[in-house]
């Protein structure tokens, strides 16, 4: 017998509360295709609650000292840790994960983040005071921006939600946040746990749509900075909505990562982990291994090696702990892979896959394509699914100019025993990140972010944290 849909709340001013047109919308689980929750489409004046919320408790966030508020963001990392299992569980069934394989492994990621941000809320930075003129004394100080308005997708909820709300709280922020529409389940649970550690109104969660809800957090005036991951599109509409109230803005967009294999690798744990990492989370990261580029004498045997890798992963439901491959998000980004699939070039050779799995919710198979060109959607376009593409290369400046030649920018890899061309190439990648006989792992003190339309800003590091600060140039005559 189905279970009646469990209604979702927003948080706003420390309190789970409805929408005020009380509209709601339908919240399924990708693996069964069932609707399991209602969430609010919170309108404009939702929104216009929730800022002014976030606007009163800045008065009071922002004059906390950098301890106090290192001491909250532990305090989130320990009670996310303590409420991990129910976690990992939500983000499973509303975001299409499979628990072992990826649902628990993001916890412990997400504390150590919080962890990072806590530390380096102590330690930020500017020049030295001194006197630069004669008969002055110049200081920097490093202030919080003000109202931030958050807007996250849905590949990694929770952990996208972390991301933005650590360095943005840590630096005196106060936040107003818009998970995806299709993922609001564990941002919402995150916040209602924050609510017991930070003053009201500190972190705001609206729920809904882009538009009204995304919408309504771009156009508010006394929204001081908006920061969004998400496609390049809506990155594109977001820097020119902000551009009207002139917001900081903050863009994590889309990636087509090039995975370049030289002719010397070591194939058979280079294939493994290409794979691994290629077809995690469905392939819906922005930083997935999915466009390899293959040297001419091992292109072959890396068609044939990622063939065997894909036609070895389980698929199943969500919380089977033996499934590696779970369902893609949604319906429509089902339909948005196979649209892929389905206007590929004559030329094309689908090496595995490629088809639906044949049974309920929004799955694919693993899939493989060999023999593109340069030139076809399928290399130039962000899939965002399980579908990892190979491309022959006949030397080194050929693999970096086709690997340069997207208009994304966000992440890279380069597998060669060469540590000379390693090298070089790791230089001539215009990627926000470039890995070197690896793909994928990111740590909190390092910078992550895009090079061209994948975007601009940083998250993890101090320079994320940075980029939710505004310097102030005091200047003080010594004259008295
Ligand atoms: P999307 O752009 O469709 O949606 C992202 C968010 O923007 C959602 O919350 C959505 O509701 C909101 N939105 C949409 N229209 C809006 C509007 N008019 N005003 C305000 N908000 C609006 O992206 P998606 O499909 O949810 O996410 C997938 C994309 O995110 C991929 O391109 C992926 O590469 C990218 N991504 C990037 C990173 C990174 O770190 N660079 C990380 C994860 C995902």
């Amino acid at each position: 017998m189905a279970t009646a849909p469990h209604t979702l709340r927003n948080l706003i001013d420390g309190d789970s509360v409805v929408g005020e047109g009380g509209e709601t919308m339908a919240v399924l689980n990708p693996a069964t295709g069932e609707e399991q929750w209602r969430a609010p489409v919170s309108s404009a004046e939702d929104v216009a609650v929730a800022v002014r919320a976030a606007r009163r408790a800045f008065e009071g966030w922002s004059q906390t000292t950098p301890a106090e508020r290192s001491q909250a963001l532990l305090a989130l990392a320990a009670t996310i840790e303590q409420h991990g299992e129910e976690l990992a569980r939500l983000e499973a069934l509303n975001a299409g994960k499979p628990i072992v394989a990826v649902s628990r492994d993001e916890l412990p990621v997400m504390a150590d983040n919080l962890r990072f941000f806590a530390g380096a809320a102590r330690c930020l930075e500017g020049r030295a005071a001194g006197e630069y003129m004669r008969g002055y004394t110049s200081f920097v100080r490093r202030e919080a921006v003000g109202v931030i308005g958050q807007i996250t997708p849905w590949n990694y909820p929770l952990m996208m939600a972390i991301w933005k709300i650590a360095p943005a709280l840590a630096a005196g922020n106060t936040v107003v946040l818009k998970p995806a529409e299709t993922t609001p389940v564990t941002t919402v649970r995150m916040a209602e746990l924050a609510a017991d550690i930070l003053p009201a109104g500190v972190l705001n969660v609206v729920m809904g749509p882009g538009e009204p809800t995304g919408q309504a957090l771009l156009e508010h005036p006394d929204v001081d900075m908006v920061s969004l991951t998400g496609s390049v599109a809506t990155g594109k509409h977001v820097a020119r909505t902000a551009a009207d109230t002139l917001k900081r803005v903050h863009l994590e967009l889309g990636g087509k990562a090039p995975v370049i294999v030289f002719d010397d690798v070591d194939m058979a744990s280079a294939m493994e982990t290409i794979a691994a990492t290629g077809y995690y989370n469905a392939g819906q990261d922005c930083t997935a291994a999915t466009r390899v580029l293959a040297g001419a004498d091992v292109y072959d045997d890396v068609v044939a090696g990622l063939a065997e890798q894909a036609r070895g992963l389980v698929i199943g439901d969500t919380l089977a702990p033996e499934t590696t491959l779970g369902p893609v998000n949604s319906e429509r980004q089902r339909k948005r892979v196979e649209g892929f699939l389905e206007r590929r070039p004559i030329h094309a050779e689908v090496v595995t896959g490629g088809a639906q799995p044949g049974r309920r919710g929004f799955y694919l198979e693993p899939t493989v394509i060999a023999a593109l060109e340069q030139h076809d959607e399928l290399i130039q376009s962000e899939i965002f699914g399980p579908v990892i593409t190979v491309q022959r290369f006949t030397d080194e400046a050929q693999a970096i100019e086709w690997a340069n030649s997207t208009r994304y920018g966000l992440a890279s890899s380069v597998w060669t025993r060469d540590v000379g061309r390693a090298l070089r190439v790791s230089k001539a990648l215009r990627f926000g990140c470039v890995w070197i006989n690896d793909h994928i792992p990111l740590v909190s003190e390092m910078p992550h972010g895009g090079f061209k339309e994948s975007g601009y800003g940083k998250d993890l590091s101090v320079y994320s944290l940075e980029d939710y600060t505004v310097l102030k140039h005091v200047m003080a005559s010594l004259a008295g």
